[in-house]
């Protein structure tokens, strides 16, 4: 451990770049999850494959025109994405007042040195366009007097949030792009379809490796395949992320080869609606912008202790504080505080929230409401350049599942939708571009396969392992990080890998687990890799910037070896 400890000291060497870390776990990760054989699996083909249908995969299969086919499949029902969640909205420059320098410069203020300067023109520069055209597809943004109503969020200067039904942007925005999706002629969409792994012969992806609930192993044979799976919420105890973001697709794309940059960085949204025994919703910072407080078990409010912005310091900010104050009071949450507010206002503008506390007896206007912060973004993942195409030939990504250099080290709130909404744009026509400049070649079943192993009948309690590995990463991968909690968890999570990992299960519950495992062992290894404290990522052994780091992303790669 002391050897790993200074080969994670900052190095003069490491300044203004990047420095792929060759990552081997301590016992190998298979290839592919499961065994297979093209002479025993059904097969399907497709102009365009599309894994994940969120607001990233939906968006870029709009782009594939009509005389190519495209199929869409979701590991649960179309409908289940971080997507169909978000609250607050969708960033873009719209007010009279407000000019595309603003928001370039929020986003770059809050991603510190690591946002990628011309990627973020890019994409701020895309928006109003990208809202427009969700408009004229159907979605209804909430008005005010007429015009977009614009919501202001943490880190944003200006008025520039759209949003609908108050707090329920995902539903709305999702129900009218879904209907846009179901009337392409072109389109096919499979749910209950657990993607695998990425098929890749001769170093270009030529599809996937599913799982269909009814049709069990199904090789699904593309020109171009597009990577759009979302985040890896599910890794923490405490999440806003539905459960299909257990990172499958950070994962696949790890054992295929491909590299993961900035796997360090997770948003912790600090106020998550904290009720034992019950999923975990998120509290929206509209909802402090409004003018709700924070207070601690004694009605204490706290934030100006740690901020002199109060409750409207940033993101990051007020998670750590309020797990400084949690600490500090020996009490499993704090509270948000909103019985000053006008009721009828509170419960316009934000009908779902008073909906969700009410199911357990909450009142907002008279009670106090537990949260406690939870992972709810991941910055880092597959590499993507600005047209939303990976290193690998044919295989391209967009949204929660990329590093596009929109974000840096932080993400601005309301960005990630318009992030899957350019990238998804860009991706899908370019896919689609790609696959019609391949239309002469023959679209086949290739010689992939990968034999079984000898079956392993000691039992394991999966339900376990996935709990302790939640567990393990909310305590020490969780807001605040230290080298030593870092390297106690990344003992327990090469112990649970070494047994896991090379057995073949034949259900996605295990597969799931093996993609958590990998993937949060990527997460802790580059948390170890950066010994400083930089936009989400707080390490309180190093809580300050490191110089050495400034321009430095942690990319890491399966050893092949
Ligand atoms: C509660 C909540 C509120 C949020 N609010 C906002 C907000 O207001 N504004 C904002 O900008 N961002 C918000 N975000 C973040 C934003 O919603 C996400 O970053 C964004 O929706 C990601 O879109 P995506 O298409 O990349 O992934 P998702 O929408 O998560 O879609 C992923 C898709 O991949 C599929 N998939 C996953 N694994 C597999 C597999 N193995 N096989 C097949 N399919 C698979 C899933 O079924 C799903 O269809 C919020 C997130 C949450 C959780």
């Amino acid at each position: 451990m002391t050897q790993r400890a200074s080969q994670y000291e900052p190095q003069s060497e490491l300044q203004g770049g990047s420095r792929p870390l060759n990552f081997t776990f301590q016992s190998p990760v298979p290839r592919y999850l499961v065994p297979f054989n093209p002479r025993r699996v059904l097969h399907r083909f497709t102009d365009v494959l599309v894994l994940g249908g969120g607001i990233a995969g939906l968006r870029a299969a709009l782009e594939v025109p009509p005389h190519l086919s495209v199929l869409v499949v979701t590991k649960d029902a179309m409908g289940e994405s971080n997507s169909r969640w978000a609250q607050g909205g969708i960033a873009g420059v719209l007010g009279p007042d407000d000019r595309f320098e603003n928001h370039v410069d929020d986003t770059l203020r809050a991603g510190g040195s690591l946002c990628d300067r011309a990627v973020v023109e890019m994409v701020v520069r895309e928006a109003p366009a990208r809202i427009q055209e969700l408009m004229d597809w159907g979605t209804q943004f909430d008005l005010e007097q007429g015009s977009l109503a614009l919501g202001r969020e943490g880190g944003h200067s200006h008025h520039r949030i759209v949003h609908a039904l108050g707090d329920a942007t995902g539903k709305e925005m999702m129900r009218a792009i879904s209907a846009r999706v179901c009337a392409m002629s072109n389109l096919q969409t499979l749910a209950g379809c657990f993607t695998l792994d990425l098929l890749v012969h001769e170093g270009r992806c030529r599809g996937a490796l599913v799982w269909h609930e009814r049709s069990g192993m199904v090789m699904i044979w593309s020109r171009e395949t597009v990577l759009c799976t979302g985040g890896v919420g599910q890794l923490y105890r405490e999440s806003t992320n539905p459960l299909v973001a257990t990172g499958d697709g950070h994962a696949m794309a790890y054992r295929a080869g491909l590299p993961l940059r900035d796997m360090e960085f997770i948003q912790f949204h600090p106020t998550v609606l904290y009720i034992a025994g019950t999923g975990r919703s998120l509290i929206t910072e509209a909802v402090r912008g409004e003018g709700a407080h924070l207070v601690d078990k004694n009605g204490y409010r706290f934030m100006n202790d740690y901020d002199s912005r109060g409750e409207l310091a940033p993101r990051d900010v007020v998670s750590q504080a309020i797990v400084s104050q949690m600490d500090k009071t020996h009490h499993a949450c704090v509270y948000l505080d909103l019985t000053h507010m006008d009721a009828a206002r509170v419960r316009a503008r934000f009908p779902g929230i008073a909906e969700r506390c009410a199911q357990f007896d909450i009142d907002i206007h008279r009670d106090w409401v537990p949260i406690r912060p939870g992972a709810h973004y991941m910055i880092g993942g597959v590499t993507v350049d600005a047209v939303g195409k990976t290193e690998m030939d044919s295989l391209w990504g967009a949204g929660e599942v990329t590093s596009s250099g929109l974000h840096g080290a932080n993400r601005l709130a309301s960005n990630s939708l318009l992030e899957g909404l350019v990238f998804g744009a860009h991706a899908g026509r370019n896919a689609a571009q790609a696959a019609s400049d391949r239309t002469a070649e023959r679209l086949e079943a290739l010689p992939i396969e990968n034999p079984s192993l000898p079956p392993n009948h000691e039992p394991l309690d999966l339900a376990d392992i996935r709990n302790s590995l939640k567990s393990v990463m909310w305590r020490h991968v969780g807001v605040r990080r230290n080298r030593e909690g870092l390297e106690e968890a990344a003992r327990d999570v090469d112990q649970w890998c070494r047994y896991v990992l090379p057995r073949q299960f034949d259900h996605p519950t295990g597969w799931e687990l093996q993609s958590m495992l990998t993937v949060g062992r990527t997460i802790i290894e580059a948390a170890l890799a950066r010994p400083e404290s930089r936009g989400v990522h707080l390490r309180t052994d190093h809580p300050a910037p490191a110089m050495g780091f400034a321009n430095h992303h942690v990319t890491l790669r399966r050893h092949s070896g």
